[in-house]
């Protein structure tokens, strides 16, 4: 009987700021991306071993995702997919199997059926790739403006499992290393040899963004649930200095706010209304006063640390509001500048952010200007 290998790659890091944790490793329903997708293959009859490649950074992600399931050891990758995919392929050439299903991790839908069709078509056929055609009218354009309506004939959405003889593809890859190609057919392709489509799956999506993430859970039927919290944060003026950071923007005034890391308020009230909406203590229990290393800190590196902790747990955020309170200086003019910069920090879009301002009416500390408070309110949605 053949042998056939299933190679999950799971090596990707995603290259985004603030340490979110990679998709793959992420909770999908209460189960992670990674696991359902080897789970996937280990139940299909005509797959007779799962490996992972994973990023060398990622080994107790990788052993926490996959706890209880008995597999060989996991295969560190390289600095690209396709450095990846071909040390994962020389891992396995000692033991050689006859095939190879080349699978992307944060593809966790692919259905046995699907399977049995890449499979099939590699009896007869070098490589095979489940693939749907375009419906969508394609348009090229150059900065917004179309330059062309592209025929869609003959045009199809490549997935995974893309399946391989397994000599032919490690000598593809051998021979193609250092490139950058987006998927393993290209590789075989560029070698001149022969690769075929099957029917691919509307349902057999990758994940790469929250919003993948959302529909994923939908799709499995999961609920989520709403959460607010709020926040609240008050620095004092230091009586000297010439700006004060509010909201991640530097606004003019005549004197600085005092406070261990940049004294933005505005983000500090906002960190803890997202940490409080998972339950996750408080900025001081992150990000200690008393560590030297956050003196004079930005403090957007606290507010992205929040979003990867909701992220962390599935979760994303619908929106947030802050109210920053002081009488000077005039936030207003600077208001745009504020929503745009925690739309970037929280990769939002900007209606999902709200900034207000008011005074005390002279009123209180703030009214005496000795300070400037702030207020927020965040909301999110996580898994149930
Ligand atoms: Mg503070």
């Amino acid at each position: 009987m053949s042998k056939t290998i299933a190679l999950i790659v799971a090596a990707g890091r995603g290259h985004r700021l603030g340490g979110a944790l990679p998709k793959q490793y992420l909770p999908l329903a209460g189960i992670t991306v990674l696991r359902r997708t080897v789970q996937l293959f280990q139940a299909h009859p005509g797959i007779q071993q799962v490996r992972v490649v994973i990023h060398p950074d990622d080994a107790l992600l990788y052993a926490e995702a996959l706890n209880g399931i008995d597999l060989p050891a996991p295969i560190h990758g390289g600095a690209t997919r396709q450095d990846s995919v071909r040390l994962g392929l020389e891992a396995l050439a000692a033991d050689a199997p006859d095939s190879v299903l080349i699978q992307d991790a944060a593809r966790p839908f692919a259905d046995a059926a699907l399977i049995d069709r890449v499979l099939d078509a590699l009896a007869d056929h070098p490589g095979a790739i489940p693939a749907i055609a375009v419906a969508d009218t394609l348009k090229r354009a150059i900065d917004g403006r179309i330059e062309t309506t592209v025929p869609r004939t003959g045009l199809y959405r490549a997935q995974t499992p893309q399946g391989f003889r397994f000599a032919d593809i490690l000598a593809a890859h051998r021979a193609c290393a250092g490139q950058e190609l987006t998927d393993d057919a290209s590789v075989l392709e560029a070698a001149g040899q022969t690769v075929v489509l099957v029917e691919g799956a509307e349902a057999n999506v990758k994940i790469t963004t929250a919003e993948d993430m959302m529909r994923a859970e939908t799709l499995l039927g999961a609920a989520r649930e709403s959460r607010s919290a709020s926040g609240f944060d008050v620095h004092r003026f230091a009586g000297s200095g010439d700006h004060v950071t509010l909201c991640g923007v530097s606004v003019p005034h005549d004197s600085a706010l005092e406070g261990h890391s940049d004294a933005d308020v505005g983000l500090h009230a906002l960190t803890d209304a997202l940490l409080g909406c998972i339950g996750a203590g408080d900025i001081g229990q992150h990000f200690p006063p008393s560590d030297p290393q956050w003196r004079g800190a930005s403090s957007d590196r606290f507010l992205a640390h929040a979003r990867s902790l909701v992220e962390a747990r599935g979760g994303r955020i619908v929106h947030v509001d802050v109210t920053l309170i002081c009488e000077r200086p005039k936030i207003g003019p600077y208001r745009d500048a504020m929503v745009a910069r925690v739309a970037e920090i929280l990769r939002l879009s900007p209606d999902r952010v709200s900034v207000k301002a008011t005074t005390t009416e002279q009123l209180g500390f703030t009214g005496r200007r000795e300070g400037i408070a702030a207020q927020a309110l965040a909301t999110i949605e996580l898994p149930r």
